[in-house]
């Protein structure tokens, strides 16, 4: 059995499917590694592409203030990875065929990590993870019990950016709902 170090350096030189072809490196991920916190995003942006590391840009930002203000954490204390770990080109919804190649990353990175909670941000990582085709607004606003834990599925940060106080307020109940959620399961 891989470690998850060794299963990241072998994905920095992935080529299974096409977005192997746009990226200037992989975003593998980053965090404790033996985190009880999981946040899991959709793929990198240009500053994740730039970086090599997940949510630094202005998405990244709101996640830290929510993590920080609704959970009284830090990022370090968190595993944060993404669906697809190589930018999409010009920003666009990552392909079910790339999502299905790049797959067997997050799996492995779910199960080596074993997180009590995980809380997906957007709509890709809720339905690759929950196995559904429902909508994000539909699967939102309660928890799940996923793999002998718990899934908490929420909005993507750019959501909240665009839109506002709405989103906002129900991404600040989500992460309230998976704090409770982690301290519920070491009660
Ligand atoms: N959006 C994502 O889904 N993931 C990132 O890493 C950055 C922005
Ligand atoms: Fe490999 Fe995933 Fe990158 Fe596709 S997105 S090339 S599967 S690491």
């Amino acid at each position: 059995m891989l470690t998850l170090t060794e299963i990241a350096a072998e994905a920095a030189s992935c080529t299974k499917c096409p977005l192997a072809a746009g990226r200037t490196q992989v975003v593998w991920g980053m965090g404790d590694p033996n985190a009880d916190l999981m946040f899991v995003g959709e793929g990198p942006g240009a500053e994740e592409d730039r970086q090599g590391l997940p949510f630094v840009g202005k998405s990244g930002k709101l996640l830290d203030r929510l993590i920080a203000e609704e959970m009284g954490l830090t990022r370090d204390r968190c595993y944060i990875a993404n669906v697809v770990k190589c930018r999409p080109p010009e920003n666009r919804d990552p392909k079910p065929e790339e999502i299905a190649a790049c797959r067997p990353y997050l799996e492995a990175q779910v199960d080596l990590i074993g997180a009590k909670v995980i809380v997906t941000l957007g709509r890709f990582a809720a339905q690759v993870l929950l196995g559904t085709s429902d909508g994000i607004m539909k699967l939102r606003g309660r928890s799940y019990p996923f793999r002998g834990g718990v899934l908490v599925p929420t909005l993507h940060p750019a959501a909240a950016l665009r839109g506002g106080g709405e989103p906002l307020a129900q991404m600040r109940a989500d992460f309230v709902r998976a704090k409770r959620a982690l301290a519920e399961a070491f009660a």
